[in-house]
Formats: structure tokens, sequence, C-alpha cells
């Protein structure tokens, strides 16, 4: 998995998909003022820091936003999909997918892993029953 990781990310973005080969997911978080942030950045998007750290997440959450998807717009990816961004309870919010249900907006998540042979994989979110953390 190394190897796709090096072939598939850039130095910003590696230490996200190499935690991911480990099926754990990270954010980033600003030493400076605490915001936390996920896609990967250079800086900090609340004080514009550059003293950002990787942490673990608890890959736990919650539906803010969806959509079904109807048309093909990859070979790879079949309509219907559920396109949804969920907020960690860690505070970052991801653009991802929904599997194995339909939860609905403010429904609890949880992080799940899809494999893509040849690229490395993804977080996907899931269905969860659990109390929050
Ligand atoms: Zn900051």
């Amino acid at each position: 998995m190394t190897d796709l990781v090096s072939e598939f990310s850039d130095p910003l973005s590696a230490p996200f998909w190499q935690a991911a080969a480990r099926c754990e997911l990270v954010f980033q978080r600003c030493r400076n003022c605490g915001q936390s942030s996920l896609y990967p950045r250079p800086f900090c998007v609340s004080c514009h820091s550059d003293t950002l750290e990787w942490e673990a997440a608890s890959g736990l959450g919650i539906v803010f936003s969806k959509t079904k998807v109807w048309r093909q717009v990859l070979p790879t990816l079949p309509p219907p999909y559920v396109g949804a961004i969920v907020e960690l309870d860690e505070g970052p919010r991801l653009m991802t997918r929904l599997v194995n249900g339909e939860p609905s907006i403010g429904d609890r998540v949880r992080v799940a892993w899809l494999e893509r042979g040849g690229q490395p994989r993804l977080p996907v979110f899931e269905p969860y029953s659990g109390s929050f953390a």
C-alpha cells in the first residue's frame, strides 16, 4: 500500500493516505487556535498559522447533508449512490459516500473503508447506532 500512497498523493496529503492505508481516518488541527480541518491544507483556515498537526479521528460523526445521485459520472461508480457531507465528532466535514443503508441528515454514522483495486482505499460512512462519544 505504501507504493500506492506515494503514487497517488503529494507531500501535503500523503499523511492522510498513509493513515487510510491503515484504515485510520486523520485530520489536521491547528496548534495555534485549535481549529480542525479536512481536506489537507498548508495553513489554518481560521488563523492562517502553518502549525497544523495530524490527529486521529474517532471515525464517528453525523450526516450533515446528502443527496442521491442517479446519473453515472464515473465508470467505476454506478448510480444510484448517496453522496454526503459528514461532520466528524472532532469538527471537520468531509465529502464522502454513504453505504450499507441510507441514514437521514443528523443521523450517526461511522467510517468504513472502500477498497478500490489499484488505488488507495477511500473513507465512506455507514449507519451507526452507538451513542455520541
Ligand atoms: Zn489556527
